[in-house]
């Protein structure tokens, strides 16, 4: 009787380990949430984005390129989205096309280009530790993400389209490589009744979604904009549901990688 006992207590055991051992959880929080991230260098257009949605609570990831040559007042400005809270991250010193640099000049000289100057001046001139990576036009390879969390904690890429909700891969995969959505305007996929579905069950799920946009204008007159009256429909949704703003660093905070 006894070791029928034991058998039974093992047997539990074993299966408790195997279930604690199988694909990693997925992450859900309460009522989901919502992570914008922002490309290039629009500091102006950035800083008059945060004024007018501090009513939100919004919190946003910055992911700055071609850092050497932007002005006193762009430095600035970088500065005060930071001291908001706002995640600085990187986006390229030079802002290349990842996949084809490294294959045409090798991982090596990649890192030495586009990463190290970038990390330097950061930690030499800024002093922000940047711990997020997004890619600049959404292009890289995974030999590249490998050797990008070597220097960062969490990298980018981009996956467009205008798949239903439950198959979007922009939702936060539980990995330190994820995938942002577009909201520019130019964007075949744009809509801002599509974002609210994707946040509607994100907010249902507890799944993060994940965006990204370029520069936030009053009217869109070019490509690489969203407009205003499209990022506060996010805001205001993510707001109105409880749902939680999210940096890429909150996301590695949280990933089992
Ligand atoms: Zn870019």
């Amino acid at each position: 009787m006894k070791s029928y006992v034991w058998g039974m207590i093992a047997s539990l055991l074993i299966v408790i380990s195997a279930t604690s051992c199988a694909q990693p959880e997925e992450v859900t929080v309460p009522n989901g949430g919502v992570v914008i991230t922002f490309d290039d260098h629009h500091f102006k257009d950035w800083l008059k984005t945060d004024s007018l949605f501090k009513a939100y609570e919004w919190k946003a990831t910055f992911c700055v390129s071609l850092i050497g040559s932007r002005s006193p007042e762009d430095i600035q400005s970088m500065h005060a989205l930071h001291a908001a809270g706002h995640e600085i991250a990187g986006h390229g010193y030079l802002h290349v096309h990842a996949a084809a640099y490294v294959a045409l000049k090798g991982m090596d000289t990649y890192i030495n280009d586009e990463i190290i100057p970038l990390i330097e001046y950061f930690e030499q001139d800024s002093m922000i530790d940047l711990r997020a990576y997004a890619y600049p036009y959404g292009s890289h390879h995974v030999s590249i993400d490998n050797e990008l969390i070597n220097y960062f904690d969490i990298v980018r890429g981009i996956k467009n389209g205008n798949r239903s909700p439950e198959r979007s891969p922009c939702y936060f995969n539980n990995s330190t490589t994820v995938y942002a959505l577009g909201l520019d305007q130019n964007l075949f996929h744009h809509s801002p009744d599509y974002f609210l579905d994707l946040l509607a069950y994100a907010n249902q799920e507890g799944k993060i979604m994940i965006f990204y946009a370029h520069r936030p204008v009053e009217t869109v007159t070019g490509d690489y904009q969203v407009s205003l009256a499209t990022l506060e429909t996010i805001c205001k949704y993510a707001c109105e549901h409880q749902m939680h703003f999210y940096t890429l660093s909150d996301l590695a905070n949280m990933s089992d990688d």
